[in-house]
């Protein structure tokens, strides 16, 4: 089976000579595989007829073309396509009444596209794009099947269906307080009693994140979904909301979209990974147990369907020994800050050239404080640093403007530093993403460019406030790669602050730990060692890890359990003695 799948938004006939027509072989012997049709303005691509050769998607100037063969018998599994030469998506989950069920897999896969059909805004039409998808079909298709009986009920609207998307920014549109929001809805609010009386369009997005789940949570319905959780969100917070949604599954069907594995380990029962082709095809594979299916995803090879999807990525039971040979890159006092209603103290420390230091503590503890009194934007209260040092910065949010990537880069270009084409740009994949504009980039797309951007300026430390946020499994490897790479060679240090644990795993040599009252005193420390860090960060939210036998990568202990206990008797709290 071919599949031909041609992306609109790269497509752009008024900037190329049609490449791909031009150069297709059999148009050029007289059959019209691949044409612009009357009334259109981008090419289409007859897939029954297309040889596959892939001349055409090596022509394209803009890449806008994928062709890939496919097993013969998949035809069968097809169960939506959006319309000719679009993405096709093969099989479906399977949801559960009392369980979390996962979905795991790259960005553009078809995870959101699954959740779609799940809840029933999009009819999946079995490839048949070109009519109205009818219920009745897939009922017919499937029949016999539970997932049959499943559509029959959404088809008649006997589930009731909760729904928290992916993007949750749109909510600080809404005009009025939180308390306001949450009555329209028509629930209570549990859980965010504290942010009632403030206004929407000026909470924080970790808070937004609280109120989108909680809502989604107390909306009453038979099966509830949640496309990504934990953006935004600390550590403790992605663990209280994981709970509450594990308790929600006591008697419904939960399913969840989730990129922190350390968070979908603890919160799923079972796991279905996607894999496929990103914006081309993805296919559902198997339920699997929620530790190996996370463990085979980190494998990167599906054993029963003899498939490799990605690197294997790897966790050590025991830190990496420590090597502070380095230079000092800069030192500071102890630190002392005092706003209005705030105050920072953070003690004397210093940081090494070529290192990265994974910085952990709450929301509103006083991290970007600390950082900013760093780059000497903001004048400690008492204390000095030793010397002044010029810091790049990628906030948490990204507000995307009106302009191309390329432009981007290119107004830029004279604050670079000089490797930043090869170290940067080629290892993220920018250069694929040039021709857009920003405002229509996905939010894992505007992710990679602002973490980008922040890397290829010239600047002494590297502040990233949560790369994670948006990214898949595969993408936050690569920027852990690449950030360490960059601090490395160029003898740079870099700031990552960052709630995903194996993210601070891959990506850290030494932690700083914030730890206080949110919001009122926070208190600083380190640079310390990965196992000192870690001790000192986990003791305070009271969560101990073991190490998966298999994987090695860590996981979160039940609190209470005989290894919670053990491990808390001992102090050990991530790596094992
Ligand atoms: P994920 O949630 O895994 O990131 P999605 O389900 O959002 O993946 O998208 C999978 C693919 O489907 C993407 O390549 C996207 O471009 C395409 N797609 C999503 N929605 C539409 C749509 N309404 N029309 C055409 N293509 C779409
Ligand atoms: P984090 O980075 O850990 O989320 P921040 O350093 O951004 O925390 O903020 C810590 C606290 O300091 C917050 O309560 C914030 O409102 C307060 N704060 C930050 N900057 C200022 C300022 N310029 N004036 C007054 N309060 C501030
Ligand atoms: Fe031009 Fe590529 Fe579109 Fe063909 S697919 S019209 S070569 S941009
Ligand atoms: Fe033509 Fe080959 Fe492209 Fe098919 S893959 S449309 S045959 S150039």
């Amino acid at each position: 089976m071919r599949v031909a799948v041609i992306d609109k938004d790269r497509c752009q006939p008024k900037k190329c000579s049609l490449e791909c027509i031009k150069y297709c072989p059999r148009v050029r012997g007289g059959v019209k595989v691949i044409e612009i049709l009357e009334g259109e303005e981008k090419p289409t691509i007859s897939e029954e007829i297309c040889v596959g050769c892939g001349i055409c998607v090596h022509k394209c100037p803009f890449k806008a073309i994928h062709i890939e063969n496919l097993a013969e018998e998949l035809k069968e599994d097809l169960i939506h396509q959006y319309g000719k030469n679009g993405f096709r998506i093969f099989r479906l989950p399977l949801p559960r009444k009392g369980k979390v069920v996962g979905l795991l897999g790259e960005n553009g896969i078809g995870k959101t596209t699954v959740l779609q059909i799940l809840s029933g805004k999009i009819i999946p039409n079995l490839g048949n794009f070109e009519k109205d998808a009818k219920w009745d079909e897939i009922i017919e298709k499937w029949r016999g099947t539970e997932l049959a009986e499943f559509f029959k009920k959404i088809a008649n609207e006997e589930i009731k269906i909760s729904y928290k998307p992916q993007y949750i920014d749109k909510l600080s549109y809404y005009k009025g307080k939180v308390k306001d929001f949450i009555d329209e809805i028509g629930v209570k609010g549990e859980g965010i009693d504290e942010l009632m009386e403030r206004e929407m369009s000026k909470i924080s997005g970790g808070e937004l994140q609280k109120i989108a789940i909680s809502v989604a949570i107390e909306k009453p319905a038979d099966i509830y979904f949640f496309d990504e959780l934990s953006s935004y969100l600390d550590i403790k917070n992605r663990l209280e909301m994981a709970k509450r949604i594990r308790e929600l599954a006591n008697n419904k069907m939960v399913m969840v979209v989730e990129h922190d594995l350390a968070v979908l380990d603890f919160l799923a029962d079972y796991i279905h990974i996607l894999y496929g082709s990103k914006g081309v095809y993805g296919i559902v594979a198997g339920a699997k147990g929620v530790r190996h299916g996370i463990n085979l995803y980190l494998s990167g090879y599906l054993k029963e369907e003899n498939v490799r999807f990605g690197e294997e990525i790897k966790f050590e039971k025991h830190p990496p020994r420590e090597a502070k040979e380095q230079e000092i890159l800069i030192s500071f006092e102890r630190l002392k800050k005092k706003f209005e209603d705030f105050e920072l103290e953070v003690e004397s420390g210093e940081i090494y050239r070529g290192e990265v230091v994974g910085v952990l503590g709450p929301n509103g503890i006083g991290k970007t404080t600390f950082v900013k009194m760093l780059a000497g934007i903001v004048e400690p209260t008492e204390g000095k640093i030793d010397s002044s040092v010029k810091v790049s910065y990628k906030p948490q949010y990204i507000k995307p403007f009106d302009k191309t990537v390329e432009n981007l880069f290119s107004e830029n270009k004279k604050r670079f530093h000089v490797l930043f084409e090869k170290e940067v740009l080629k290892p993220l994949g920018i250069k694929d993403l040039f021709d857009k504009n920003l405002k229509n980039l996905s939010g894992g797309e505007l992710q990679i460019v602002s973490i980008a951007l922040c890397l290829s300026l010239e600047a002494d430390i590297y502040l990233i406030d949560e790369p994670s946020a948006y990214l898949d499994a595969k993408q936050r490897m690569k920027v852990a790669k690449v950030i360490k790479k960059v601090m490395e060679k160029e003898g740079k240090a870099s700031l990552v602050v960052e709630h995903d644990v194996y993210f601070i795993d891959m990506v850290s040599q030494s932690l700083m730990v914030f730890s206080g009252e949110p919001g009122k005193k926070g208190r600083g420390g380190g640079p310390f060692s990965l196992r000192d860090g870690m001790n000192l960060f986990l003791k305070d939210l009271g969560i101990t890890f073991r190490r998966d036998e298999d994987s090695n990568r860590p996981r979160v202990n039940k609190i209470g359990s005989t290894l919670d206990r053990e491990q808390k008797s001992i102090g050990e709290y991530y790596y094992e003695l």
